[in-house]
């Protein structure tokens, strides 16, 4: 049987691993850190389960097809709730707006706070679903490896106006400011500026819109343990604590891969879910890529970083949504500092997670837990993140205990954060990005890292850093691209999925090396 190393388990890893067993390969996957998921790895402390990344469920068929693709039903694996509103944006002088997916509900939210908008927000939610159709109904999934691939969808994109931003088009139909920002923040989620992203990104709004917004019961994690489950008992190895050095080439075809305790993994091919730069650069002997070479993969440019803070509290905070965005007292001049200074700005603007609003399981009886995330600058900066954590830590938890969560630093049981560092070091991504490369017009589709490489035979690339780019429903979708890409064996598939029975525990799998 064909065998494809997978490195890397963030959620195109494993997605990539489900679609490589349904198309009849052996299938290894070899994770850096203690656990799978990458970004959205859990922590646990002192009875608090937290998500340590995604939290925002989006077009959740992209999960479940990967159950059905292996003749199972998700519902038997993990369950979604729907959130309401998907989030509450809280404005620096105090307004808020709830945005929500029912259309009259919607509507009547943006007449609360400008009646003028009415209209603009009719005209803008179309315009937001044409985008949608284009840019993901007939582009999200499908491989953007050649230039005439790129050129079939520019006279789309000039129609639909995709030259302006995100903040531009919103801006074009709304001219309330607050609304603006609430418009135009979640290209945020995907690492770009919202001020200078091309409004393809629009498409976020509608996809939510459409589909919903949803939090899984347990947690995010609790969906990567439903994928760890089902590739476990389809037959899928899965070695965590396995750091990826190095991929042997042979006359231009991946041959074996190498872990830097010196494990060799044979292969036919490999799906890379690490990021591709640290891959060619690192991993990959300079001969075998003219196309990559070191000179060119520095010039890629790299989205903004993360500071989040994890904290426990033995006091509830009933009013809470459990997504909401504090926006501080700038949004241009602050995206400014973020993504072009690159310099850790005074004030900031908020996410604040608040999971035991929909599930309490996540906290010890009586507490709740919470996640406060900030974006910052990425490691191009200068920011010395030793010196800084516990300044900006205490910096955020006394502005969110003057305005948001009275009495927070008293009721505080347990907390944490992690820094640009953590996604440097831990998670294997170059200069500290949350998000892989900007997603900027000069990184999309065509222009990002393609799926398949170009200067090696068998070797392709998944995640944030390919097409279509980061977030859940992104990798998810450039796991998609890999199918239509890489070889069928589909001889072989009929003996794979019941390889492993059942009740073949996780734990017993993962430690079972070859
Ligand atoms: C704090 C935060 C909040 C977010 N919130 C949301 C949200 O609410 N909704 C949403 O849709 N998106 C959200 N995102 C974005 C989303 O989480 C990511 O885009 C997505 O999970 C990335 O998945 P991935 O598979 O591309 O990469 P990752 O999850 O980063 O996985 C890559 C894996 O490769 C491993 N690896 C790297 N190098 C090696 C090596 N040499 N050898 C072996 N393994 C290696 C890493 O350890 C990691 O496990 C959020 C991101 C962050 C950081």
């Amino acid at each position: 049987m064909n065998k494809a190393v997978v490195i890397g388990s963030g959620f195109a890893g494993l997605a990539s691993a489900v679609r490589l067993i349904k198309k009849g390969y052996e299938v290894t996957i070899l994770e850096a850190r203690e656990d799978i998921g990458g970004r959205a790895a859990v922590f646990k402390k002192d009875g608090f389960t937290f998500d340590a990344g995604p939290t925002v469920i989006t077009a959740p068929y992209l999960l479940s097809e990967l159950f059905e693709l292996l003749g199972e039903d998700a519902k038997d694996f993990y369950e979604l709730m729907a959130i309401d509103p998907f989030y509450r944006i809280i404005f620096n002088d105090g307004s808020q707006f709830d945005y929500v997916g029912d259309n009259d509900r919607i509507i009547e939210n943006v007449r609360a706070l400008s009646p003028a908008d009415v209209d603009g927000y009719r005209l803008l939610a179309k315009h937001s679903e044409a985008i949608f159709d284009v840019g993901y109904t007939q582009l999200a999934d499908e491989p953007f490896n050649t230039i005439s691939s790129m050129m079939r969808a520019i006279p789309d994109m000039v129609r639909l106006q995709n030259y302006r931003s995100v903040y531009g088009l919103v801006s074009k139909y709304i001219k309330d400011e607050r609304l603006r920002m609430a418009f135009s923040f979640e290209p945020l989620l995907v690492g770009g500026n919202p001020t200078t992203i091309t409004s393809i990104y629009l498409l976020i709004h509608w996809l939510e819109r459409k589909w919903g917004v949803y939090f899984a019961k347990g947690g995010t994690g609790a969906i990567v343990d439903a994928l760890r489950k089902l590739l476990l008992m389809k037959g899928a190895k899965i070695y965590t604590q396995s750091s990826v050095k190095k991929i042997e080439i042979e006359r231009g075809s991946v041959k074996r891969v190498f872990t830097t305790d010196e494990r060799i993994f044979p292969c036919d091919i490999v799906v890379s879910n690490a990021d591709p730069v640290r891959v060619y650069r690192d991993m990959i002997d300079a001969k075998h890529r003219s196309k990559h070479s070191d000179f060119r993969l520095g010039l890629k440019q790299h989205s903004m970083s993360l500071f989040v803070a994890y904290f426990g509290t033995k006091k509830l905070y009933p009013g809470l949504a459990h997504h909401t965005i504090l926006m501080g007292p700038r949004y241009k001049g602050l995206l400014n500092d973020i993504f072009s200074k690159k310099i850790l700005a005074d004030d900031f603007s908020l996410y604040l997670h608040a999971p035991t609003r929909t599930d309490s399981s996540l906290a010890p009886d009586g507490h709740e837990c919470f996640y406060v995330l900030s974006p910052v600058p990425n490691k191009v900066g200068k920011t010395n993140w030793r010196d800084e954590e516990q300044r900006y830590k205490d910096k955020i938890y006394g502005w969110l205990e003057k305005n948001h969560l009275p009495c927070l630093t008293e009721n505080m049981t347990v907390d944490f954060s992690v820094t640009p560092d953590y996604f440097e070091t831990q998670l294997q991504s170059e200069k500290g990005a949350a998000f892989g490369l900007e997603p900027s017009l000069s990184q999309s589709a065509y222009f990002r890292f393609h799926n398949q490489s170009e200067d090696i035979k068998g070797l392709y690339f998944v995640g944030a850093n390919t097409h279509p780019g980061a977030g859940v429903p992104g990798v998810l979708n450039s796991a998609k691209v890999l199918e239509k890409m890489v070889p069928d064996l589909k001889n072989k598939f009929t003996n794979v999925g019941f390889a492993i029975p059942k009740k073949f525990s996780s734990s017993e799998r993962e430690s079972s090396l070859e």
